[in-house]
């Protein structure tokens, strides 16, 4: 059954535009699973656009998360770069195999999360993928742990997480991942995706998003008491810094112009004089005043 389908599927894909039965086919071969966040996407022309967006060159290493049935793996083939596709489901890697011989040595069949990625690379690299929605942020804290190989992420997500992301100090969907990605990195929202364009259709709608690494190598403070004090304060939003601050600071003294604030009204520069003065507290004590 399979070997007869692939034959059709690859007469098809050589001899026909029709990507109708060519989805078909493959949705034949690559049941959609929900606990893998399966919602394959079935508008060409999205993956195009979110292909383009990847401000890549020809010869860059891209790692794709999740390529599924392919319609994004498609277009990143027709350009000339490194691509290194990751994918945890065993039939959706059995599938694209079948389709595309070439991706032999370089697809890989795991779990993006476990990845060592330095061992994919150990230059810089580039990230694009339709991400499994249901664990977008454990990619970001990934990508965040590999900042400084990551040139670039163009994925497409859950369109609140999306805006989420890429919104400044002030809106009340900004949080932790906002704060910690656009440290190290420019993130723009591009665009909006209907239920429509996929199989299954997901119950959100989507948005696309571009991440470009800044000219940042050290933030102006402890990095990881940065992370602290950022997912310390969030944790706690509603409430003023003065208060929220105390889940990393034990014993606070003195004033300072931040604390009167709540974290969604301070921008990446504001946190991280927020660090500096977390800081200087705990080193003028004699004991640590951190909390562990
Ligand atoms: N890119 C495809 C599929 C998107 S659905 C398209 O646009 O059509 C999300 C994909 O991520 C699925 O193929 C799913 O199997 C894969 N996936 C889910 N969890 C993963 C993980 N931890 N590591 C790698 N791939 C994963």
């Amino acid at each position: 059954m399979y070997g007869f389908l692939s034959c059709v599927i690859s007469e098809v894909f050589v001899s026909s535009k029709n990507t109708q039965i060519l989805l078909t086919l493959a949705l034949m071969m690559v049941r959609p699973k929900k606990r893998l966040g399966q919602h394959f996407l079935t508008d060409p022309g999205i993956a195009e656009q979110i292909a383009a967006a990847l401000p890549a060159n020809e010869g860059d290493t891209v790692i794709e998360i999740g390529p599924g049935t392919g319609m994004l793996t498609g277009e990143l083939l027709k350009k000339a770069y490194h691509l290194l596709p990751v994918e945890i489901d065993p039939e959706s890697v059995k599938y694209l195999l079948n389709k595309w011989p070439e991706l032999e040595q370089k697809l890989i069949e795991g779990d993006f999360l476990a990845l060592e990625l330095r061992k994919l690379s150990n230059g810089p690299f580039h990230v694009i993928g339709n991400f499994p929605y249901n664990i977008s942020s454990q990619i970001f804290f990934r990508i965040l742990q590999f900042r400084d190989q990551v040139e670039s992420v163009v994925c497409m997500l859950q369109k609140e997480v999306a805006q989420r992301l890429s919104q400044s100090p002030g809106s009340k969907e900004y949080g932790i991942l906002s704060v910690l990605l656009q440290a190290w990195f420019d993130v723009e929202y591009l665009f909006s995706v209907k239920p429509g364009s996929f199989f299954p259709p997901p119950a959100v709608h989507s948005g696309v998003i571009r991440l470009k690494r800044n000219k940042t190598m050290a933030l102006d403070c402890d990095e990881n008491l940065f992370i602290q004090v950022v997912k310390g304060t969030f944790n706690q939003r509603r409430k003023m810094i003065r208060n929220s601050i105390r889940s990393v600071l034990l014993n606070l003294e003195g004033d300072f112009d931040l604390l009167e604030k709540r974290p969604e009204q301070l921008g990446v520069e504001d946190f991280v004089r927020l660090t500096q003065w977390v800081s200087g507290q705990a080193a003028s004590r004699p004991t640590s005043h951190f909390k562990d």
